[in-house]
């Protein structure tokens, strides 16, 4: 908004990402990768935990309801803890789709993983891509370290 002497940051203030336009350069290229993801099979495999990995690294805008919240978590908790991570993810979309309570913790990470989107920006080719998420989500799963048992039972909470 503002156009006086302030310094545009070129550092994510979210995920701590080094882009020209921080959050909304981080933004951009977010959008560039689910671009790609949508266009070709070998990229799009990853999809879902592309969204949950950067929307834990931006939970201000993308887990704002105790819904969505409970939906990244999870599928995170999910694709990183659990062998069959798409099955399990149709039973907690079904489980949430009843609309259960979920408290959202009152605290959430701040520091958020040290790699991010630039990362899989950067990937050179659709294996590159793949192996770039897993290693990106697993860095932003250790971050919510506090909160892996309330992912759990989460889980427990939708399969029972
Ligand atoms: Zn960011």
């Amino acid at each position: 908004m503002s156009t006086s002497e302030n310094v545009t940051s070129d550092v994510c203030e979210d995920c701590g990402a080094s882009v020209a336009g921080g959050r909304d350069g981080c933004l951009k290229l977010f959008e560039e990768v689910i671009a790609r993801e949508f266009s070709d099979y070998r990229y799009g495999r990853v999809h879902r935990l592309t969204v949950d990995a950067y929307s834990l690294q931006h939970p201000d805008k993308y887990m704002r309801s105790g819904k969505s919240f409970a939906a990244h978590l999870t599928g995170m908790c999910a694709a990183v803890e659990h062998e069959d991570a798409p099955a399990l993810n149709q039973t907690i979309q079904k489980w949430l789709s009843t609309n259960p309570q979920v408290e959202k913790p009152a605290r959430l990470p701040e520091r958020r993983g040290d790699l991010n989107i630039t990362h899989i920006h950067g990937a050179e080719d659709a294996d590159a891509h793949v192996k770039r998420v897993g290693e990106w989500a697993r860095d932003v799963w250790g971050a919510w370290a506090e909160h892996h048992d309330l992912a759990r039972r989460l889980i427990d909470e939708a399969t029972s």
